[in-house]
């Protein structure tokens, strides 16, 4: 459905392989111990696919948004928690990208598999308000110096590079953001506290704290207090098309676990399967139409966020909610067909319930992007 190019869809199938064999064997220990998926992780960066979007000329594969969609959407079929650790890593290569060859060492690193990169957006002060951060920046010559608390960071202390927002020095417009990148060699920022959570559980988002953490000026993105365009034109869409893709893989993992359990669990008192219950057929049928529907409003923002049409930012807002409400509704439908084996650990649908829900939350959350379309539609200003 990602109208994939040759080089692309060639990727994707080695990936589909990489997935099954060294990704899928891990998921339900990381989930068990909410643990990073080192192995996964592992897997792909030795393949080479943290560089899935890095320029070629830095040693990346160079590919853009339908093969971003198509390798997290097969990642998350396995498991959403390497998924979600992989899409945060592509956007942070996103805001790289956008400042041209500024950062080749990071890129080069990443295509390398030596680089793994995340957001460190969201703040405690303005939650999943991430336009908006509470954080300082000072200026002190070539030196600045960045201050606040993160609030959710993937990959927290794992990372080698995180892209963390602050409000520009003396503003005091919360929209007057400045983006730099800070390395994991610097000092100045701890992480909080481990992350224990109901879904997602390798996602090893945290806190972060930063006290006074010094970066050189040539570290920033854009122009201070400009970094608005960088994260709505460049990062955002990477983001929102990657959660969709994210949603709709866990969605397509339960319709897997679903159909497989329905032809595989007998009733032998009747010589029937749970495959000749109706409902369950039923049931099975409207997980597989759904987690289509998604895919297509997916496939069709990427069409349009491609080709420069100026619809494309409602699609791209409106693909990251709808496919968090499908990947609900399908989870959901997955738990009541398989009954009972569901609930326990068995076919590992309890986990795709559980982590199909952190796509709704993950900002801007489904409530938010409502209100943007809605507002958009209206003509009413989206941060107003
Ligand atoms: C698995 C996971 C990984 C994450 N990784 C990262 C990361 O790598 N980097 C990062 O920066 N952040 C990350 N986040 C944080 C995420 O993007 C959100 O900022 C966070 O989930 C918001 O939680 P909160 O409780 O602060 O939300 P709140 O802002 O307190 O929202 C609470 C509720 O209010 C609703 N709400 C809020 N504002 C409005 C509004 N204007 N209109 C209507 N309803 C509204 C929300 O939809 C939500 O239902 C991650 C979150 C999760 C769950």
């Amino acid at each position: 459905m990602y109208a994939l190019n040759e080089a692309e869809r060639s990727a994707i199938e080695k990936l589909e392989a990489i997935a099954a064999e060294k990704i899928a064997p891990f998921a339900a220990d990381v989930d068990e111990n909410g643990r990073f998926p080192s192995e996964a992780m592992g897997a792909l960066a030795e393949s080479g696919y943290w560089g899935l979007t890095v320029p070629t000329e830095f040693g990346g594969m160079g590919f853009g948004l339908s093969a971003i969609a198509a390798a997290v959407d097969t990642v998350a079929q396995k498991d959403a928690s390497t998924a979600m650790v992989y899409l945060m890593h592509l956007c942070g290569v996103a805001a790289y990208n956008a400042a041209g060859d500024k950062f080749a060492d990071q890129l080069k690193g990443a295509a390398a598999g030596k680089h793994l990169s995340t957001l460190a957006w969201s703040e405690r002060g303005s939650r999943s308000h991430f336009w908006a951060p509470m954080s300082q920046e000072e200026l002190d010559g070539d030196t600045v110096y960045l201050s606040g608390i993160k609030s959710w960071v993937t990959s927290a202390g794992l990372a080698n590079g995180y892209v963390a927002t602050t409000r520009a020095a003396g503003s005091d417009n919360p929209m007057a953001v400045s983006l730099y990148v800070i390395s994991d060699t610097d000092s100045g920022f701890t992480v909080e506290k481990p992350w224990n959570a109901m879904g997602m559980r390798g996602n090893m988002s945290a806190p972060m704290v930063m006290e006074r953490v010094s970066v050189s000026s040539s570290t920033r993105i854009g122009e201070a207090g400009a970094a608005m365009d960088v994260m709505m034109g460049a990062v955002l869409p990477v983001f929102a098309i990657g959660n969709s893709a994210c949603s709709i893989g866990v969605a397509e993992g339960a319709v897997a676990a679903t159909q497989q359990h329905l032809l595989n669990s007998k009733l032998h008192h009747l010589d029937q399967s749970l495959a000749d219950l109706p409902n369950l057929r039923e049931r099975l049928a409207r997980m597989r139409i759904r987690t289509d529907q998604a895919r297509a409003y997916l496939a069709a923002t990427i069409g349009v966020a491609t080709s420069g049409d100026p619809a494309a930012m409602l699609m791209v807002l409106g693909t990251k909610a709808q496919a968090a409400e499908a990947a609900i509704e399908v989870t959901d439908l997955g738990m009541r067909a398989c009954g009972g084996v569901a609930f326990s650990k068995h076919l590992g649908i309890e986990r795709n319930f559980r982590d199909a829900r952190a796509m709704t939350v993950m900002a801007p959350t489904s409530d938010v992007l409502h209100d943007f379309v809605g507002k958009a539609l209206l003509g009413m200003e989206l941060f107003g």
